[in-house]
């Protein structure tokens, strides 16, 4: 009786090694992949600037309103560029 209480002693520890060997394994999928993030990236909509033709992702990006409508810039700089073109 008492080695069967031992035998199942050490499957229940053996069960939880793998456990959290397991949940190790898989959380450092998780992290290495950063999936979610990507993936947030790519959905994102991209906007062209005008000024050097760079495509990049609407938050990041400059946004001014001018007479032809709304545009974005990667950069002031470019923004400035456009602006300074539109109103010679
Ligand atoms: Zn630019």
């Amino acid at each position: 009786m008492v080695w069967f209480l031992i035998r199942l002693l050490l499957l229940v520890i053996l069960f939880l090694l793998l456990k959290r060997l397991w949940t190790s394994l898989c959380g450092a999928v998780r992290d290495e992949g950063g999936l979610p993030p990507r993936s947030e990236t790519l959905s994102q909509p991209m906007v062209r600037d005008p000024e050097c033709g760079l495509h990049l992702p609407l938050p990041d990006a400059f946004t001014v309103q001018t007479e032809k409508g709304l545009r974005y810039f990667c950069s002031r700089e470019c923004r400035d560029a456009y602006l300074a073109k539109e109103h010679k």
